[in-house]
């Protein structure tokens, strides 16, 4: 069953495809066969082979599985800053168990991904920026399981949080209740994401069960303030999407995305790809989505 909801979210979405190499845990046999290939010329197209049949998708770009994350990372630079500009800018990842989307937007401590990279780019950015430009960035992180919104990094973690409406009138959605930290730098970071690790694994008994209900969201702030204005909020909204089985319904996930979509926004979406054969009706379920959002 293909995830149609969040089809209606199409509009600024760019859909990036990356396909994940394949691993041990993909076994050895005609199971593990590598399904998916790519055009020497077009870095937008790839080819999957379903069922003795070869079916081929067009996205905004395809990174196969040899691409390393600073070359992802290159083709999301130029968003990650437009939100000190004044974007509102989403990163999320799509895609079934297993196919990389926490290796995309979290990576390894030797490969950072998408987030960590993000915030180093942000931090040299705002710190370029010229002196009466006053900037702050704050993270937040939270957690939407099961239609719960709670607090990753917050003293009762397991208190329900409710998304609201701004009420300044700005038509702006925002968590109240949600604790955000002030961050200087990326060592600080670091440190707000292992804690927000540890409340959300600790709570789980059951991991697969928790992972195909859970998304993990990570809400960057960067304020900037001058003189003549109050303030301005623009939001970065690095979403590690743990979608699994689970169709995105008419959710907190879909509410929260839908607002970082309206006015002057921009969003990626990245979908994660298993090459192996055994993945192949999962995998064409993902790309005709994702042909359909783009
Ligand atoms: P998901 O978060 O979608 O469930 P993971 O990110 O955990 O999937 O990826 C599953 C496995 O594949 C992990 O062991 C991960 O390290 C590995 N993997 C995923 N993408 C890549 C990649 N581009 N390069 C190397 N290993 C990858």
């Amino acid at each position: 069953k293909c995830h149609n909801e969040l089809v209606r979210l199409k509009g600024n979405i760019r859909v990036f495809g990356r396909v994940r190499p394949i691993t041990k845990e993909d076994g050895e046999g005609p199971e593990a066969a590598n399904a998916v290939t790519f055009d020497a010329d077009d870095d937008a197209v790839l080819h999957l082979l379903h069922k003795g049949k070869q079916v081929s998708f067009e996205l905004d770009k395809v990174f196969p599985p040899q691409a390393s994350q600073e070359e992802v990372f290159q083709e999301v630079q130029a968003l990650v800053t437009s939100c000190i500009d004044g974007y509102n800018v989403c990163i999320f990842a799509y895609g079934q168990t297993g196919a990389g989307k926490t290796y995309t937007m979290e990576g390894t401590a030797a490969n950072p991904g998408i987030n960590q990279r993000a915030l180093q780019l942000l931090f040299s950015e705002v710190r370029g920026k010229a002196a009466d430009w006053d900037y702050t960035i704050t993270v937040s992180a939270a957690e939407i399981y099961n239609e719960a919104l709670r607090d990753l990094l917050g003293k009762e973690p397991q208190e329900k949080l409710e998304i609201k409406l701004c009420p300044d009138g700005s038509g702006q959605l925002y968590v109240p209740g949600l604790t955000e930290f002030r961050v200087q730098s990326v060592e600080d970071i670091n440190k707000v994401f292992d804690f927000g690790h540890i409340k959300r694994v600790t709570e789980c008994t059951n991991l697969n069960e928790h992972s195909s209900r859970s998304h993990a969201l990570l809400i960057v702030t960067a304020q900037h303030i001058n003189k003549s204005l109050s303030a301005l909020g623009d939001v970065i909204y690095a979403l590690r999407s743990r979608q699994g089985h689970v169709p995105f319904r008419n959710s907190k996930l879909t509410y929260l995305l839908q607002d970082s979509l309206s006015g002057d926004s921009k969003t990626l979406m990245m979908v994660q790809v298993s090459p192996a054969e055994k993945n192949t009706s999962e995998t064409l379920c993902s790309l005709k989505f994702a042909e359909r959002v783009r």
